[in-house]
């Protein structure tokens, strides 16, 4: 399920760009959410399956797996050779954007705040992975590529992160950022940024092609999902608490319950 509900009628969806919709509404946000044994979407917002592909993988891959899918993709473009720094490896949209990024043929670096976020991270490809809770992780990053810095940062907290990623860009780099956590305003020296000639693009949801590849590729092996523990939609606090927690790598599911009677 594309959970950016779309119009399918405005000049963005006419062109397949539906996280650009006019009059967009985000399922659990401005109206109810999955945390329910049934749903009600629109058809145009459902995306068949392939063959052989669960629905865990599904539910761990097409929120935040397409998010990074339509960043690395759509919003920007990885070539091969290309460094690219992905912002928390062990996070839903880092865990998918350090495979996407490997598969295109780049060097991937991540961050990651403890020993079990980065072994995570370099299990799915990071070639190196620099722990974000030294102060000036940044470094590291610009000394791993000779001081060059890299050419794409994969950016989902914002705030004084978002600032850092520019201490790690090269010039003709490019921050894709989709998230404002951290902090939703900063100050950005504008020098540098022209000088370097440098991009910031912002990217929100994902289209229905992005959907669509993201499900494909896992299908075709190429990008796993991180499930960290399933929960029952009766212990959703509990699945909180543990996201709260900060102590999770990947994704929290949750499943409706076992239908009891086949009659209803
Ligand atoms: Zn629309």
């Amino acid at each position: 399920m594309q959970s950016n509900l779309f119009c399918g009628e405005c000049e963005f969806c006419q062109r397949g760009e539906e996280s650009l919709c006019l009059r967009g509404e985000l399922l659990g946000v401005q109206c109810d959410g999955g945390f329910a044994e049934h749903v009600v979407v629109p058809a145009r917002s459902l995306v068949r399956l392939p063959a052989g592909l669960d629905f865990d993988t599904s539910a761990a891959l097409t929120l935040a797996g397409s998010t990074a899918m339509h960043m690395l993709t759509n919003r920007a473009q990885v070539h091969s050779g290309d460094w690219v720094l992905a912002i928390g490896g062990a996070s839903g949209v880092g865990s998918a954007a350090i495979q996407i990024a490997k598969h295109l043929g780049a060097h991937v670096i991540s961050t990651g705040s403890t020993e079990a976020k980065r072994n995570l991270a370099h299990r799915l490809g990071a070639d190196f992975v620099v722990d974000s809770n030294h102060a000036d992780w940044p470094n590291e990053v610009r000394k791993i590529t000779g001081k060059r810095g890299v050419d794409l940062v994969v950016e989902h907290v914002g705030g004084d992160v978002l600032l850092k990623c520019f201490e790690c860009l090269a010039r003709n780099g490019t921050i894709v950022t989709c998230g404002a956590t951290a902090g939703r305003e900063v100050s950005l020296n504008l020098w540098p940024f022209f000088v370097k000639q440098q991009r910031l693009i912002g990217s929100y949801g994902r289209n229905r092609a992005d959907i669509q590849a993201t499900l494909e590729w896992a299908a075709a092996g190429k990008l796993k999902p991180v499930i960290d523990s399933i929960f029952p939609l009766d212990q959703v606090p509990a699945a909180f608490a543990k996201l709260r927690s900060r102590n999770v790598l990947g994704k929290i599911l949750i499943e409706p319950f076992e239908p009891t009677s086949e009659s209803d």
